[in-house]
């Protein structure tokens, strides 16, 4: 990837899309593309194809996905599988058509089998079954890397597939309906102090592991990767370093500062009993983490909370 490169990110206006747009412009890249959902129906095929005709990026990062926690994942499967499988197949035959130098796929931890030895190794993926809440979701991401891979191979396409652990941060998802669980729970401390609730319940037992990544570090990683790796096997892209969802309650609790009572609610699910992944070949490339937990929690809470209560 250089500077002079034309470089798409699908979904910029997410998350991770959001924190990679802003790290390229601070590299000086300057030549983005970064269509929104009004600009860019990713789920139609003619579309995409005209886009990519029409912009000739050199570079893709494909980050636009139906994403969502446990609940959505649970209550929309048709959706979630629907619309992340066409709308990577839309985006890879485009690339394919117009000839895209390099693009990144990002996988998800979320493919891995539940019951993967911990922590997990690239060579798990699709080993075992996987976590009944999530597996629409998936379903479509595993569909997405053996098309990616199957595209690299029979068109010489270079794709590369970081599978990012669960990311967290600045531009998260705070709806309750839809939130992965660090957002859930800041809002609901949040909240909770602000009303002066003696109580806050937390889904599950409270012993799920969880390992978290600050989604600047995904970025970073991402970039990283573009500049240099080249293969097109999946590569883990974590910290490997685990919480539990109890442990990571109450250094929400602390950093929102709410003192009251910390309950769990065991008729919730609990979702897979634990997710790390072993990123020592990311590690290997010589990539480390930069965000701790505590210093991506606080960068959150400071940037989405503490001038609405202020
Ligand atoms: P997962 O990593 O795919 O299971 O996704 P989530 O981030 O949605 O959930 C992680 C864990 O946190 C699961 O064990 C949930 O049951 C637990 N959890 C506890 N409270 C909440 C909450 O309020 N929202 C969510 N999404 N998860 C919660």
């Amino acid at each position: 990837m250089r500077l002079s490169d034309t470089i798409l990110i699908t979904g910029a206006s997410g998350m991770i899309g959001g924190a990679l747009r802003r790290i390229l412009q601070e590299g000086h890249y300057t030549r983005l593309l970064v269509p929104s959902h009004a600009d860019l129906e990713l789920r139609d095929a003619r579309q995409v194809e005209a886009y990519f005709t029409k912009h000739k990026p050199d570079v893709v990062f494909h980050l636009a996905a139906r994403v969502g926690g446990i609940h959505a994942n649970n209550t929309y499967p048709g959706q979630f599988v629907y619309d992340n499988t066409v709308i990577q197949a839309n985006v890879f035959e485009a690339a394919r058509k117009s000839g895209v130098k390099k693009l990144l796929f990002p996988g998800s931890a979320c493919t891995y089998p539940k019951l993967a030895p911990q922590p997990v190794q690239e060579k798990e993926l699709m080993n075992g079954p996987v976590e009944p809440t999530n597996i629409a979701y998936a379903a479509a991401k595993i569909n997405g890397i053996i098309m990616a891979q199957s595209y690299a191979r029979e068109y010489d396409m270079n794709i590369i597939i970081p599978m990012p652990t669960n990311t967290y941060g600045v531009g998260d998802n705070f709806d309750p309906k839809a939130s992965h669980v660090i957002p859930a729970l800041m809002r609901r401390f949040h909240e909770a102090k602000q009303k002066s609730l003696p109580e806050v319940v937390i889904w599950g037992s409270g012993a799920p592991l969880r390992e978290f990544i600050y989604v600047d570090d995904i970025a970073q990683i991402f970039i990283f990767l573009m500049q240099n790796y080249d293969a097109h096997d999946i590569i883990n892209a974590g910290t490997m370093q685990e919480i539990s969802i109890k442990d990571l309650a109450a250094k929400i609790a602390k950093i929102v500062d709410y003192s009251g009572k910390i309950s769990f609610d065991a008729t919730k699910s609990d979702g897979a009993p634990r997710k790390m992944l072993d990123s020592s070949r990311l590690f290997g490339l010589g990539w480390k983490p930069q965000v701790s937990l505590s210093e991506g929690l606080q960068r959150m809470y400071e940037t989405h909370f503490t001038r609405i209560a202020a």
